[in-house]
């Protein structure tokens, strides 16, 4: 599912990012971003339902919701550790964004509600190099690192034994992504805008363009491609934006089903 399509700045329709995989009666969620929270709830997976957390990532717009999916799943009964797997720093993250930004609403509940104080808990997997990251008998997780404004970043690709997920991390355009999404069944791809937007940011360096997407996708040979992280939208005037550049991407990757995500979509693969 769905939970997030949109980036970095508020949006009527699209909350930060945040893309949930239900394998094995798990909710692994990939992100945690603006509105991840509110959103998880809006589409029916209650908070305290989150069973692992991956971060692609440490820019804002992907782990801002993180603090408060760990206080509020607390708040409503989670009695488990939270396994939390990310970039080498999120675990400092959480120690200076939670425990300590909140160290007095923690100590209040524990002292006046009884809360259990190790059911608020967390425990990080730091990654600093590509491998796979988490193996279970029915399904693993592989990560690869691109270059993305200076930021140690992952995208995941989910393997089961007839299955493959690839959630791409913001990246720019990296020949090493086609081999990460080669066959896959659904690969979701940040796709913030086209070459000319990109060309008026500072940070249009950091993206890939919908061209780099329908090449790298044909090549993949990706069968369904989600675009995601759609920054584009809070600046141009063409409410049909997106859908132009699933065009591009559709024109250059014509055997691949291209789909402009929206928040709530639910896809089975
Ligand atoms: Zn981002
Ligand atoms: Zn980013």
């Amino acid at each position: 599912m769905v939970a997030g399509s949109g980036a970095v700045r508020a949006h009527p329709t699209r909350g930060g990012p945040c893309y949930v995989v239900t394998i094995d009666g798990q909710n692994l969620i990939f992100d945690c971003g603006r509105c991840a929270v509110h959103n998880l709830s809006r589409f029916g997976l209650p908070v305290e339902t989150v069973s692992e957390v991956f971060i692609t990532h440490l820019h804002f717009d992907h782990i801002c919701d993180l603090p408060l999916l760990l206080l509020l799943s607390w708040n409503n009964g989670r009695t488990r550790t939270l396994p939390i797997v990310g970039p080498r720093g999120i675990a400092a993250f959480l120690e200076q964004g939670l425990r300590q930004a909140y160290a007095a609403d923690i100590k209040s509940r524990v002292e006046h509600s009884k809360k259990n104080p190790t059911h608020l808990e967390w425990i990080t997997t730091e990654l600093t190099k590509e491998g796979i990251c988490r193996e279970t008998e029915t399904y693993k997780i592989d990560t690869l690192i691109t270059r993305h404004a200076g930021l140690l970043n992952f995208s995941y690709r989910l393997t089961t034994t007839d299955k493959v997920i690839v959630i791409t991390s913001d990246s720019e355009p990296d020949p090493r992504l086609v081999e990460f999404c080669r066959q896959a069944d659904l690969v979701l791809i940040e796709c913030s805008g086209t070459k000319e937007f990109y060309a008026s940011k500072d940070w249009g360096g950091w993206h890939m363009t919908p061209e780099d997407i329908g090449r790298m996708m044909h090549e993949a040979g990706a069968k369904k491609v989600i675009l995601k992280h759609l920054v584009i939208e809070n600046f141009s005037p063409d409410p049909h934006i997106s859908e132009s550049m699933a065009a591009t991407i559709r024109a250059l990757h014509p055997a691949g089903e291209i789909v402009v995500a929206r928040d709530g979509m639910r896809l089975t693969v």
